[in-house]
């Protein structure tokens, strides 16, 4: 069997769900919002599947929602984007980031990732026999080291695996820290696979910027958004990929060979969801705005340590005030078990044991009374 694979542990997410069914827990875990996407979108991709779009779409991805990506680029971003040519759709942005990396990593290649990150780069990245290099963002404020990200980098590095605004820490990348980083990324004739799904979900007046907007960055970035994000679907698992005509067909030929295509209803509903006018966008994260601001202002006053959310669906806390003795993997489980609220440890987010071990991270994408009733378990258990 595959020795890599069998070293990898089985996702803290479905274990933390697993742990909150069993325990009957409140889930702020595993980010999934508990209310449903738009009804407009949710109808478009029901009447198409009674409407016989059934069988196999074309590879990249259906012409339609093609479009409506490359119109997107083109409206939120001023990317001009050839639909034919330069989006190719998957089966989630999950599989749209093994394709990017696929896309362009040999064995023996360097990855450049951010720690914390996102739990399936790190195995994907091995699998496919590449170097990962591990830079750490500083906490409590999540701070880019500059000397070590430009440190990372050497005559082996290929690709930078970005993800802005960024699951766990929220931060949302600034235009100075993204220059640094398209900086580096020419300098060493690499690319960089850039995972974008909280793109809409920026708050505060934050907003994102993609990596590939910067000037020379057009050519070198694969640019990922999610559906499951942006229209609080994560079930559907329709990601998109925008790229260079250069890039596309490798991206194609890893999903060609990842999943060949994906199902063609959801893809209608998706297109539809990207036309929705500007209002949905903004009502999308100043609503998510609420949420957060409701949870982080009872955890503030709970006593944890409530660390800037800039976008994305999660709050991340420090949990030494309120005395806890034990680690962030001890915190989220006696939190489960005792307190019948669920988090995520964030150590997760590591490669290795010595990360930060203080933290626990809380999803927000919930309603208001869920909410209101995690604070008041957790009120009662501290
Ligand atoms: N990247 C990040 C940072 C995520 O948080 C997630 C989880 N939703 C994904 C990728 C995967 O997205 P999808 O469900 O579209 O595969
Ligand atoms: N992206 C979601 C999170 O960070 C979960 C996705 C998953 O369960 N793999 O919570």
């Amino acid at each position: 069997q595959n020795d890599l694979l069998s070293a990898t542990g089985t996702t803290i997410f479905t274990v933390m769900s697993a742990l909150a069914n069993e325990h009957g827990a409140i889930n702020l875990g595993q980010g999934f919002p508990d209310y449903d996407g738009p009804a407009d979108v949710i109808h478009a991709a029901a009447a198409a599947l009674l409407d016989g779009r059934n069988q196999y779409p074309p590879m990249s991805g259906a012409p339609e929602l093609r479009q409506a990506v490359a119109a997107a680029n083109k409206r939120f971003y001023g990317i001009e984007v050839d639909p034919n040519a330069e989006v190719v759709v998957t089966s989630g942005a999950t599989e749209a980031i093994t394709a990017c990396l696929m896309a362009v990593l040999n064995p023996g290649d360097e990855c450049v990732l951010i720690e914390p990150l996102y739990d399936t780069y790190l195995p994907v990245v091995k699998l496919l026999g590449a170097i990962p290099k591990l830079v750490r963002l500083t906490p409590p404020k999540w701070e880019l080291p500059r000397a070590e990200l430009a440190a990372a980098f050497g005559p082996k590095t290929k690709a930078i695996l970005l993800n802005t605004p960024m699951n766990p820490t929220s931060k949302v990348f600034t235009s100075a820290e993204l220059a640094f980083i398209a900086d580096l990324v020419q300098r060493h004739d690499c690319y960089a696979v850039c995972d974008e799904v909280y793109e809409h979900l920026t708050f505060d007046g934050w907003k994102h910027i993609p990596l590939m907007t910067l000037p020379g960055m057009r050519e070198r970035c694969m640019r990922v958004g999610s559906a499951g994000k942006t229209f609080s679907l994560t079930g559907w698992k329709i990601g998109y990929v925008t790229c260079d005509r250069s890039l596309a067909p490798n991206v194609t030929k890893a999903h060609q060979n990842l999943t060949f295509t994906t199902p063609p209803n959801l893809q209608r509903g998706v297109a539809v969801g990207l036309a929705k006018d500007d209002a949905y966008f903004e009502s999308l994260s100043s609503s998510l705005q609420a949420k957060r601001d409701r949870l982080a202002a009872g955890l503030a006053r709970l006593g944890f340590g409530v660390l800037p959310t800039q976008g994305s669906y999660f709050i991340t806390t420090d949990f030494r005030p309120l005395g806890f003795n034990g680690d962030d993997v001890a915190f989220c489980r006696a939190l489960t078990i005792e307190a019948k609220v669920t988090a995520i440890p964030v150590t997760a987010f590591y490669a290795s044991a010595d990360a930060p071990n203080h933290y626990a991270r809380f999803a927000f994408c919930k309603g208001d009374a869920v909410i209101d009733a995690a604070l008041a378990r957790m009120e009662a258990w501290i």
